[in-house]
């Protein structure tokens, strides 16, 4: 399996994800996405929101704020309960996860430790010119719960009828006391979250629903079949809401770890805020003329960490023709650019012309890079080494027959095709993937 290194490099080189202000020196588990980055992890959460919520007649979106009321998290119990156990050591003043460390002495310099204290991993803020505390809240430290709040109001606008689905993408904060292992954990990232509600009984069913369906949605858009598993949470790890949780793990390259959680949280979060707001969120079931607390299917999953095990997953290492060959073989809707269109000589002002209209026609549809930047076997190098899957070459010949000769990535075959009709070619093989509803 690829090393994490190897991927933290070519990120860097070809464009995707940067260490976030570097040029002071950087800061802690924070990271930038560059031009190649920024389309490939708005593909994840593209692919994850048409299957999630356009593919279904019963699921839809939300974008709420980041900065909410700061009594939500009063009723979400982050305030009292989102904490890690932390010890520091006393003589190199090293702080550790009370639960990630072995023995009773620092692992670093073996100096004594504190006791463990609990710290809060919400990032607090002011709102207002005045930094007291009545003006104090949290940057949101998961999206979930502005579903919640805005459950009653999704509900009534749309008319919704249980059971449905609210979701929503976006970012969330954690003041994580150990970031690392790349963007697999950092303190700013994005979460991709449903929050599934159904008549309490049908939980169960519901729940095996969307475990089959988030594990589908991996494997379709090409995570290998031995790295992705389902774990079901032992009784004493589930958090203080949930009646059963499963994660879904890859296997990364520090071992297996969550990609998704997917939780029954029973009626816990409506509950609070019915009770903390003092508005009634239960739903009027039409059926038995009773007012009732939907119970809630939740999966959640991290946008980031879902980029870095499509990138881990999508690196290969072959040998062509005695070379090494890198490729990135990411899935068509996620590869960041759809096709390269390169003239294969590029002191030819006619070829350079026709690569350049071509490039012009297919950008209308689709991401395409046009590049004449090298020699072509270098260009073909760099767009395996970024996962596009088509590379278009203009030839002499192609002045001539009108005909452009199009590389496939994975197997490297050629066809040629009349460069009319490259669009709807491009079109007929880039149809995004046909989700399990
Ligand atoms: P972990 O045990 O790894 O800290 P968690 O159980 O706290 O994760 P959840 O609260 O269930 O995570 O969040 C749901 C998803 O959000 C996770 O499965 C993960 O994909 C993503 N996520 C959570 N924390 C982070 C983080 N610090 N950096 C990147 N992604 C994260």
């Amino acid at each position: 399996m690829v090393q994490m290194e190897t991927i933290v490099s070519l990120a860097k080189r070809r464009g995707f994800i940067f260490p976030s202000s570097e040029i002071y020196g950087g800061i802690g588990g924070f990271w930038d996405f560059g031009p190649l980055g920024v389309e490939l992890k708005n593909n994840v959460k593209r692919a994850w929101w048409r299957a999630v919520v356009q593919l279904r007649d019963d699921v839809v979106g939300l974008d709420s704020a980041i900065v909410m009321n700061p009594q939500v998290w009063e009723a979400s119990g982050h305030v009292a309960g989102f904490t890690d156990p932390m010890v520091d050591c006393k003589q190199c003043k090293r702080r550790f996860r009370a639960d990630q460390i072995e023995g009773e002495r620092c692992p670093e310099c073996s100096g004594e430790l504190t006791e463990a204290r609990q710290f809060n991993l919400m990032f607090k803020t002011f709102v207002g010119p005045v930094e007291e505390a009545a003006a104090q809240t949290y940057l949101r430290p998961e999206t979930a719960q502005g579903i919640f709040v805005n459950f009653a109001a999704v509900q009534q606008s749309m008319r919704l009828k249980l059971p449905f689905g609210i979701a929503q993408i976006g970012k969330a904060f954690r003041n994580e006391m150990t970031p690392g292992h790349f963007i697999f954990r950092s303190r700013e990232f994005e979460q991709m979250e449903m929050e599934y509600f159904v008549r309490p009984g049908m939980d169960e069913d519901w729940h095996r629903h969307w475990l089959d369906v988030r594990m589908g949605w991996y494997r379709t858009l090409g995570l290998s079949q031995e790295r992705i598993r389902l774990r079901q949470q032992e009784p004493g790890e589930l958090a203080h809401y949930a009646k059963d949780t499963f994660d879904i793990e890859y296997l990364f390259p520090q071992g297996w770890a969550e990609l998704e959680g997917i939780a029954n949280r029973r009626d816990f979060d409506l509950r609070q805020h019915s009770q903390f707001s003092g508005k009634d969120l239960s739903y009027f079931d039409e059926e038995t003329q009773q007012h009732i607390l939907p119970y809630v299917i939740e999966p959640s999953a991290g946008a980031d960490r879902a980029t870095l095990a499509f990138l881990l997953d999508a690196y290969t290492e072959e040998v062509v023709r005695k070379e090494k060959r890198v490729v990135l073989k990411l899935h068509r809707d996620l590869a960041p650019i759809k096709a390269a269109i390169l003239p294969l000589l590029r002191n030819r002002p006619e070829l350079v012309d026709m690569a350049r209209h071509l490039a012009v026609i297919l950008r209308r549809r689709f991401m395409v890079m046009y590049d004449d930047t090298a020699s072509i076997g270098r260009l073909y190098r760099r767009q395996d080494e970024i996962g596009t899957p088509f590379c278009i070459t203009v030839d002499v010949d192609s002045l001539a027959d009108q005909q452009v000769t199009i590389r496939d990535r994975d197997s490297m075959e050629q066809v040629r095709i009349p460069v009319a009709e490259v669009p709807d070619w491009l079109g007929g093989k880039l149809i995004p993937a046909p989700f399990q509803i």
